[in-house]
């Protein structure tokens, strides 16, 4: 097993990990920025190493910064949870150059679906289905171009090949707009990507947005976990997610799985690992893959029994996949509400300290959170501050449980979205299940 980890994050999932290092007997190391000493992993963890002032830039995002903390604490690896350098390439080759291992699939595998062009190129090649459109980049040929989305049909999305968090793309409803947003995606992708290769897909216009769960040891051996509904969005942000996603066929399910646990095997993936699709009238269509620890990855431990993270840990020592497909059951349903410190309405971000905090209990809940009374929620990060999960033996109960959850909560001093989420929990299209992506933001009146 692995002697020693860098938990290169914060937050709930730095102490998320930590938690899974302590269980496996492995030791730790947090590693903050200045304001972020009063972290509860940082107050957890065996030795901690300060590596930076506030700004992520000059911190969690500080490569030679994170690497010395290697170093100097003798730490074999590095986990480095999600956002931040996660899903970075370069990041990765630099920990696997300086003789680390990286928590995650290698540096190529990461470059590969980085790239959404090749992401798709591969998943294609793999079985895994995909939405109709330009099948690789568009050129500066514009009669190709218009034939391609033609051939497509309107409304299609063209969408910059190394875009992410939800930028890089625009809708095009005719043709008579499609040549002028191809140029204004082409110049604000090179602006913020560095890279203006954009390509077109098919405009799917109520799709829900549903999640297949995976974890590969790079030595032949992949499993799918089920899948996971994260359909309610908000400017592409999850606010509220469940498994498994409530009324699909299980045929498709399956089909849908099963595709991705052999790409895979083609793509040499080690692991945990996401494939997003979009789910539009029972058709599955890849949109790209995240190849790292997701915020909703409890949905899948509470119906599952697996812990996500140990099995991170355990491959990257090395070790083969224990657990067979067969072995994998899926019991009863969960729901996971995101709460941020943000205004419920404006959702502006409310940084601030916390007088007072109670968590919410009981048979079926858990809660992943860092803070505590008296933590003080700096205003330079993301402003996720707990995950209240809720498990039932079916989709009702769960819901039951989260509902009771959130009105149980107190988080004084700030303020939190759980107005917000105890509305939408009480929603009767939710309650019902199924709702799409645009869902929350019509309803919000957006
Ligand atoms: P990012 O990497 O920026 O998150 P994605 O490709 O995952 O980009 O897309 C983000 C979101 O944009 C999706 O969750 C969905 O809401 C919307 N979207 C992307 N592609 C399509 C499409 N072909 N049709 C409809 N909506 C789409």
């Amino acid at each position: 097993m692995l002697d020693k980890v860098v938990i290169a994050n914060r937050g709930e999932i730095a102490l998320r990990i930590l938690r899974a290092c302590k269980e496996m007997g492995i030791k730790t190391v947090a590693i903050h920025s200045q304001i972020d000493r009063d972290l509860m992993h940082v107050r957890l963890a065996d030795e901690s190493v300060c590596i930076g002032p506030n700004p992520s830039s000059e911190s969690y995002l500080n490569v030679p910064a994170i690497i010395s903390a290697c170093e100097v604490t003798d730490a074999v690896a590095i986990h480095p949870g999600y956002g931040f350098l996660a899903e970075n390439a370069d990041f990765a080759e630099q920990v696997v150059k300086s003789g680390f291992k990286f928590i995650g699939p290698n540096p190529d595998v990461i470059r590969l679906m980085g790239d959404k062009v090749s992401a798709i190129d591969a998943m294609k090649k793999a079985g895994v289905p995909t939405v109709p459109g330009s099948d690789g980049p568009l050129t500066d040929d514009n009669d190709r171009t218009l034939t391609i989305a033609q051939n497509i049909g309107y409304p299609v999305i063209i969408k910059a090949a190394a875009g992410g968090g939800g930028r890089g793309m625009r809708v095009v409803n005719s043709e008579a707009a499609l040549l002028n947003a191809i140029y204004v995606t082409q110049s604000e992708a090179k602006a913020a990507f560095g890279d203006d290769t954009v390509y077109l897909e098919k405009f799917l216009t109520n799709p829900r947005h549903v999640e297949i769960q995976v974890l590969a040891d790079g030595q032949g051996n992949a499993i799918h976990l089920g899948d996971r509904d994260c359909s309610l969005q908000r400017r592409h942000q999850k606010v509220l997610e469940e498994a498994p996603a409530p009324g699909i066929p299980d045929d498709i399910r399956h089909d849908v799985a099963m595709s991705c646990v052999n790409a895979c095997i083609e793509i040499g993936y080690s692991g945990a690992g996401t494939f997003e699709f979009l789910y539009e009238d029972g058709g599955f269509y890849f949109i790209e893959m995240n190849t790292r620890v997701q915020v909703e990855h409890p949905v899948t431990e509470m119906i599952t029994g697996i812990d996500i993270v140990k099995e991170q840990l355990k491959i990257a020592a090395g070790e083969p996949l224990s657990i067979k497909q067969q072995d994998v059951t899926f019991k009863g349903h969960a729901f996971e509400c995101r709460i941020n410190a943000e205004d419920p309405k404006t959702f502006m971000p409310c940084p601030g300290k916390i007088s007072h905090f109670h968590a919410p209990g009981g048979n079926g809940i858990r809660v992943d959170s860092h803070i505590y009374s008296g933590y003080s929620v700096p205003p330079n990060y993301d402003s996720l501050i707990a995950k209240i999960v809720s498990y039932g033996d079916t989709r009702e109960n769960a819901l039951a449980r989260i509902r009771n959850a959130l009105d149980e909560t107190l988080i004084e001093g700030i303020r939190t979205n759980i107005p917000l989420q105890q509305e939408l929990v009480r929603d009767p299209a939710f309650a019902e299940g199924g709702v799409n992506i645009h869902y929350l933001e019509k309803k919000l009146g957006l």
